[in-house]
C-alpha cells in the first residue's frame, strides 16, 4: 500500500470511529490548530521567508491573522451552525417536524496551492474540522519549506483523523486515485480539470478554487490618487502572486498617463526606488514562473519598472501602456508583478470586453459614480465584485468567497465552509396518528376525496 493509501484510509478509520461527531471535539482541533499557529509563527515566518521572500509582517498580516479569525468565528459559531435548521412546512406536513440537519460527508481531500500556502491550506480545513470530517491535508511541493512546517501540524491536531501527506504531482495523483468524499481544491484550472476528471471517477464532488484575470475598470470621474493607491496595493503584494489581484487596468486613454504617474508614485512610497533591496516586496516563486511572466510581458510598452534578475527571481513592479488586447501578456492570467494598461472608450466598451473573456474571480470598479457601480454589477458576472478598493472582501467571514465558470465552483470562508463541507440532509419526522389527513392521497382517486 502507498503512503497516501495508507494516509486515506487512516482517516476513513478515524473517521468512522464516529469521534469528530461531537462538537466539543471539533472546537478542541480548531483551537488546537490555533496553538499551532501561534507557537509555530517563528518556523512559518523562516518557512515563508525562504520560500516567497515575505517578510514576518507580511505573513502575519496575509496568512495567520485571517486563519485565526476565521478559527474565532467557527469556534464561536459551530453550535449555531450544527444545529437542526427548521423550514416552512406545507398543509400536507403541518403537524410534523421537518428540519435539515448538517452532516459530515466523510474524507475531506484538501490540495492546497503556493502563493498563500497557509491561508489557502488551513482555510479549508477550518471548515471540514468544524463540519466534522476527516482531511488529508496536501500542501503544494512549491513551497517545500512550508510544506515541512506544515508537517507539524500532526504534533497538535489527531493525526490519525488530519493527516498531512506532502509530495508533489505523482504523490497527489496517487491521493487522487483514492476515494473521498469531498476534494478541495486550490490552484490553477488546468490542473482543476484534472482534478475533476479525478474526482468523477468516484461521483466525488469538488471544490474548485482557481484563478484567472480579474479585470480592474477605472472611470474618468475618480479621485485617481486614492483609487491607484489602492490599487497598487492590490496588485503588488506578495509580487503579484494573489489569485485576487487586479490582473490588468481598463481605462479611458485620456486617462492612461495620469493613472501611470499615479502609480510610479505609490510603488516609490511602498517600496522605495530600489524595491529589490526592500524588505516588503518579494520574489517570484521560481524560475519556472519567472520565465513565464518575462515572456508574458515581451512585446509591450513598458511604462514602470521592467527590472528584472532571474538568479534572484527580482522582477520589479512593473506597468505596461498601451496594451493591445492581442498582447501575449492578455492571453493568460499574469499572477506576478506586471499591470497592464488596456485603453478603452468608457464603461460600455470596459464592460463588452470583459463580457467577451471567461469570468473573473474578482472584477474590480473605480468611480465616484453611483450609477457606473451599478451597471457594472448589472452587466457582468465574476466571483465577487469591488467597488473602490481590492482584495478586502477575502477577510470578510460572512462573504462567500469562490468563482464563477472558469474561476471556480463552490465558495467557502466562514459558515459557507461549514456547509460547503457539509451533506445538508433533509428530515422529516411523521407520528402513526392523524391517519385521516393522508387519505386523499392514497387511491382510489375520486373526486371526493380531491375536494376534501
Ligand atoms: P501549485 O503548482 O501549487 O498547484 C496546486 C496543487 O496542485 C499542488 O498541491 C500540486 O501538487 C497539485 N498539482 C500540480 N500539478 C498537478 C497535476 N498534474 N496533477 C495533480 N496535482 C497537481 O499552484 P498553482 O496552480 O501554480 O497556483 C496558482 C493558481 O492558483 C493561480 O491560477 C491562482 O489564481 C490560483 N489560486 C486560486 C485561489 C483561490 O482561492 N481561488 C487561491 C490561490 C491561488
Amino acid at each position: 500500500m502507498s503512503r497516501e493509501q495508507v494516509a486515506v484510509e487512516r482517516a476513513r478509520k478515524a473517521f468512522q470511529t464516529g469521534r469528530s461527531k461531537d462538537l466539543g471535539y471539533r472546537i478542541q482541533q480548531l483551537k488546537n490548530l490555533k496553538r499551532f499557529l501561534t507557537e509555530r509563527l517563528k518556523d512559518i515566518t523562516a518557512a515563508l521567508q525562504k520560500d516567497l521572500y515575505k517578510s514576518q509582517h507580511g505573513t502575519e498580516l496575509y496568512e495567520i491573522l485571517g486563519l485565526e479569525g476565521e478559527i474565532n468565528v467557527a469556534v464561536s459559531r459551530l453550535a449555531e451552525w450544527a444545529a437542526p435548521r427548521p423550514v416552512e412546512k406545507n398543509l400536507l406536513t403541518i403537524s410534523d417536524e421537518v428540519y435539515i440537519r448538517p452532516e459530515p460527508l466523510g474524507v475531506v481531500l484538501i490540495i492546497g496551492a503556493w502563493n498563500y500556502p497557509w491561508a489557502v491550506t488551513l482555510q479549508p480545513l477550518i471548515g471540514a474540522v468544524a463540519a466534522g470530517n476527516a482531511a488529508v491535508i496536501k500542501p503544494s511541493e512549491v513551497c517545500g519549506h512550508t510544506a515541512k512546517v506544515m508537517e507539524l501540524i500532526s504534533d497538535y491536531m489527531d493525526k490519525e483523523m488530519y493527516p498531512v501527506v506532502t509530495g508533489g504531482v505523482p504523490e497527489t495523483q496517487e491521493l487522487l486515485r483514492q476515494r473521498f468524499d469531498h476534494i478541495f481544491y486550490t490552484g490553477n484550472s488546468t490542473v482543476g480539470k484534472l482534478v475533476m476528471e479525478a474526482a468523477s471517477r468516484h461521483l466525488t464532488p469538488v471544490t474548485l478554487e482557481l484563478g484567472g484575470k480579474s479585470p480592474c475598470y477605472i472611470d474618468k470621474d475618480c479621485n485617481l490618487s486614492i483609487a491607484c493607491r489602492r490599487i497598487t496595493w492590490g496588485k503588488f503584494v506578495n509580487c503579484g502572486q494573489t489569485c485576487i489581484a487586479p490582473d490588468y487596468i481598463l481605462c479611458d486613454p485620456s486617462i492612461q498617463d495620469r493613472v501611470i504617474d499615479e502609480i510610479r508614485k505609490c510603488i516609490e512610497e511602498f517600496y522605495t526606488d530600489d524595491p529589490k533591496t526592500f524588505q516588503d516586496y518579494g520574489r517570484i516563486i521560481n524560475q519556472r514562473h519567472f520565465k513565464r511572466i518575462m515572456a508574458l510581458a515581451e512585446g509591450s510598452t513598458v511604462a514602470i519598472g521592467g527590472e528584472n534578475d532571474e538568479s534572484q527571481c527580482y522582477i520589479a513592479p512593473t506597468v505596461l501602456k498601451d496594451v493591445s488586447p492581442e498582447s501575449k501578456v492578455m492571453q493568460e492570467e499574469i499572477f506576478g508583478p506586471v499591470l497592464p494598461i488596456v485603453p478603452v472608450g468608457g464603461l460600455d466598451e470596459a464592460i463588452r470586453f470583459i463580457n467577451e473573456r471567461e469570468k473573473p474571480l474578482a472584477l474590480y470598479v473605480f468611480t465616484s459614480n453611483q450609477k457606473v457601480i451599478k451597471q457594472m454589477i448589472s452587466q457582468t458576472s465574476s466571483g465577487a465584485l469591488l467597488a473602490n478598493d481590492c482584495l478586502v472582501h477575502y477577510t470578510i467571514s460572512d462573504l462567500p468567497f469562490g468563482g464563477v465558470g472558469n474561476s471556480g465552483m463552490g465558495r467557502y470562508h466562514g459558515k459557507y465552509s461549514f456547509d460547503q463541507l457539509s451533506h445538508l440532509r433533509s428530515c422529516l419526522i411523521k407520528k402513526l396518528n392523524m391517519e385521516a389527513v393522508n387519505q386523499m392521497r392514497y387511491p382510489p382517486h375520486t373526486t371526493e376525496k380531491l375536494r376534501w
